[in-house]
């Protein structure tokens, strides 16, 4: 017996009902999101703190603002989004009508994980919404509190015909993920991203996996040393380390180590006080499981910054680590918290290298007062994203897609990127019904003087056409 047959049934006779298509009832299921945000921010961000201990200034920044600003986009833009696109034509097509039409899948599953509990669960589903589609959303177990209102409060923002939410482990999942649906969208580590797509691939259904990886930062000679540690303690130990794009490793000269190490202390006595575990701007780890974890990355290397931990409170010291080995475990999997070790190199190409032998990350980052080095290790290397002297700020835009290459993931999203990830683009010619002289040139028996005339007739100035 499947527990989420009924469920599943009940989405997909709404969305073949076809009311999930029309404008007004995508705009009203986004305003209705926008509502739950509005009503219930103190909420979230209590759960938020109790979850992650995240301070309502993060909470603020990344989870609740991020996803009211994604709503607002959907719905000033969601007519034209939704619109026919015309595209260019040959001679042998200008008296037809050709475009892409933006067609919803039809029911969606979204799965998402606990670091930024309420942005990736719902700015995923607002692409979905606004794409017409009927959705399953599966917020993660271990942020637990967060999961609780995502449960019991948002579906009374939404029309439950066309959204429910699922509870569970991986267990349940494996159940869920047993039946048909019709987009997957999954954001989560490698390991089950492999599981999900593997579960796709059974019902042939279309995926984008956001996933992790082992994000590069680079950091030249020719360097302001404080400006870069300022930012790189601030996106390094942002939601204390638990961040898909945050840097995982440092890639310096050994003099650049010795200029940064100092700068970094600074930053973090100046952002979190002499002792960091009674800053209220630092957030815990999110379990004891990944404390554990964490707790034994500590050992790898010399400590040259903080190490200090606390199992009572899930609190890891802000820390740096130098002279790791590249064969020590905390270069060897996504850290995941708030450590970040330094990797001596001697200089930008062997940087490239040691980048380029590695999977593909999420995000890697430049920082040079040069500009010709920034734009030298962008041409050298391939990432999801890429951001020169700063961290993170490329994904605040919702101008530029989000996603992951390679091991990093597959497909893209935010803003315009969203809608069209969650509609099937079909490629539609609405053609005359008469005029069946000038058409018949392609029917045999063939000629050569028709096939010239053919191929004449389907060349094209601004495309390239094929046959078929
Ligand atoms: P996870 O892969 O353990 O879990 C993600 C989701 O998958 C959760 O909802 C979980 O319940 C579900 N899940 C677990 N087992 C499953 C199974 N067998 N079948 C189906 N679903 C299953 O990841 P996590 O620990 O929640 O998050 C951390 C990872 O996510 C890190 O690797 C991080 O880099 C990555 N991440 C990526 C992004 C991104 O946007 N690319 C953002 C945040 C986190």
């Amino acid at each position: 017996m499947d527990p989420f047959a009924d469920t599943l049934r009940r989405l997909r006779e709404t969305f073949r009902s076809g009311r999930t298509r029309a404008a007004e009832f995508r705009a009203a299921q986004l305003e209705g999101l926008g509502r739950f945000l509005r009503d219930n921010k103190q909420l979230l961000q209590d759960a938020l703190a109790q979850d992650l201990h995240k301070s309502a200034f993060e909470s603020e920044l990344s989870e609740i603002r991020i996803s009211q600003d994604e709503i607002k986009l959907a719905l000033r833009n969601l007519r034209a989004w939704m619109k026919d696109e015309k595209v260019p034509k040959n001679l042998a097509t200008q008296l037809d009508s050709a475009f892409i039409r933006k067609e919803p899948f039809g029911l969606v599953l979204i799965i998402a994980p606990w670091n930024y509990p309420v942005n990736l669960t719902l700015v995923p589903l607002v692409g979905a919404l606004a794409a017409g589609n009927c959705v399953v959303l599966k917020p993660s177990e271990v942020s637990k509190s967060v999961e609780k209102v995502l449960a019991e409060v948002l579906p009374q923002y939404l029309d439950q015909s066309c959204f429910s939410v699922v509870l569970g482990g991986p267990e349940d999942m494996g159940k869920v993920l047993e039946n048909k649906f019709d987009y997957i969208f999954f954001t989560g580590s490698p390991r089950v991203g492999k599981i999900v797509m593997t579960a796709a691939a059974k019902h042939l259904t279309p995926i984008t996996l956001e996933l992790g990886g082992k994000n590069p930062c680079y950091v030249d000679d020719n360097c302001d040393p404080q400006t870069v540690a300022n930012r790189v303690v601030w996106f390094r130990y942002f939601n204390a380390g638990q961040t898909c794009v945050a840097p995982d490793y440092v890639l310096c000269s050994r003099e650049t180590q010795e200029r940064l190490l100092p700068a970094i202390q600074s930053a973090i006595t100046r952002f979190y006080g002499d002792d960091p575990k009674g800053s209220p701007s630092l957030g815990r780890i999110i379990g004891e499981k990944q404390f554990h974890r964490l707790q034994g990355l500590l050992s790898c290397g010399r400590v040259a910054i903080g190490g200090q931990s606390d199992e009572s409170e899930r609190y890891i010291a802000p820390t740096v680590l130098v002279d790791v080995q590249e064969t020590e475990p905390v270069m060897q999997e996504e850290i995941f918290g708030p450590i970040l070790p330094i990797v001596t190199v001697r200089g930008l190409d062997e940087a490239v290298d040691f980048i380029t032998r590695r999977e593909k990350p999420l995000a890697l980052y430049a920082f040079s007062n040069s500009s010709q080095v920034v734009k030298q290790v962008l041409a050298g290397t391939s990432s999801g994203g890429f951001c020169g002297n700063d961290g993170f700020m490329h994904m605040a835009l919702s101008s530029l897609p989000f996603g992951g290459v390679g091991a990093s993931g597959m497909g893209r999203y935010h803003g315009k990127f969203s809608f069209d990830t969650f509609s099937h683009h079909r490629a539609c010619l609405l053609r005359p019904p008469g005029l069946e002289k000038i058409y018949s040139l392609r029917y045999p028996p063939y000629s050569p003087r028709n096939l010239r005339l053919l191929l004449m007739a389907m060349e094209t100035r601004s495309c390239s056409c094929t046959l078929l």
